[in-house]
């Protein structure tokens, strides 16, 4: 795969990054098998051999045992963390912590930034985070307060570099206005069946600011992919049938599959989206690196968009 660089920083990823959230099939850490981790262990070997060097964590993927899982497996490849960039993500808290009435919220003070960062290095394996990222957005944010934090963990070699993670261009705004770095990556869902970024100004702050976006759930969580179907249920099959359709019409003159072409059309934006991979299936973490090689046509790329929109543009 080709590799590109993240943000302004110095870090150097492959275009296609790995997403370590379904690792063990759940978020429920009561519901982990020994089955299920060895399959965890078997899907990030088969990443690293595939050639991804940026694997995607949060402290939240199954309570800390994703994190874990991937530091296991690490563990015996000789030489392997020269070889990656890892980013990981803090500041969600689940409902029932710490106590069974609590709800679900978010969280970037600095005791939970720095103590959060802390566990995953532990979890991780690892000496320094490459890239640490702010999950969701915390509306009690101060900002000059999450710089502190940041500036701490920098300067005590715990990370390298910044991001965020769902936030809005004003908000990305009003921390960076705080931090005298620059946040380098912001992590968005944006796909074929999800274009917002596209027009909330998410991208063109990318591009202005040269920030990386980092594309989570690539393939819409598996609706883009080659096998997938859409359920009778689903409020928007008339429309996701026909984008499957277009993807596999454009596919066939690629001689690609929907997959392939569904992560191309991401790549091809001068952004440089680099999309986060998600499958835990050997051999379709491996297939998806064809996807670096396809340049779609902008004629293609349109052809998608429109199919995406379900109505033609102005
Ligand atoms: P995705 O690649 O869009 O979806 C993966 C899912 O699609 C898996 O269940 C996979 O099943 C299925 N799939 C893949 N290829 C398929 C095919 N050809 N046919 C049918 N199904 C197929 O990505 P994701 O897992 O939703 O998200 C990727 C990463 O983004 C996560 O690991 C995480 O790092 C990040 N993320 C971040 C946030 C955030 O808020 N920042 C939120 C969500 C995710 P198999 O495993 O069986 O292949």
């Amino acid at each position: 795969m080709k590799t590109q660089s993240i943000g302004s920083s110095s870090l150097r990823s492959t275009r296609l990054a790995y997403g370590c959230w379904r690792l063990v099939s759940t978020m429920n850490p009561k519901e982990v098998t020994p089955d299920r981790e060895a399959e965890g262990r078997r899907a990030v070997l088969a990443a690293f051999e595939a050639g991804y060097t940026l694997f995607d964590h949060a402290d939240i993927y199954c309570a800390g045992v994703c994190e874990r899982v991937f530091g296991e497996a690490m563990k015996g490849v000789s030489g392997w963390r020269d070889r990656v960039v890892i980013a990981t993500k803090c500041g969600i808290i689940f409902g029932g912590n710490p106590n069974p009435d609590s709800p679900h919220r978010y969280d970037f003070s600095p005791e939970h930034i720095v103590k959060s960062c802390e566990q995953s290095l532990k979890r991780l394996g690892i000496d320094t985070i490459d890239l640490y990222q702010l999950h969701r957005p915390d509306l009690l944010m101060d900002p000059p307060a999450v710089a502190a934090a940041f500036s701490q963990l920098r300067q005590q070699g715990k990370v390298k570099e910044f991001g965020v993670s769902n936030f809005s261009p004003s908000f990305v705004s009003a921390l960076q206005g705080a931090c005298d770095f620059p946040l380098v990556v912001n992590q968005v869902e944006v796909h074929l069946a999800r274009l917002d970024c596209f027009h909330d100004g998410t991208l063109d702050q990318c591009l202005e600011k040269k920030m990386t976006p980092l594309a989570w759930s690539p393939l819409g969580g598996g609706v883009l992919g080659d096998e997938s179907t859409v359920d009778a249920d689903n409020p928007r099959r008339t429309s996701l049938l026909k984008l499957q359709q277009t993807l596999d019409e454009v596919a066939m003159r690629y001689a690609a599959s929907r997959s392939h072409i569904a992560l191309a059309w991401l790549l091809k934006h001068p952004s440089g989206i680099i999309p986060i991979v998600g499958s835990i299936n050997p051999e379709r973490i491996a297939d998806a690196t064809r996807a670096d090689d396809i340049n779609l046509s902008r004629e293609d790329w349109y052809r998608l968009l429109v199919a995406a929109r379900g109505v033609a543009l102005p």
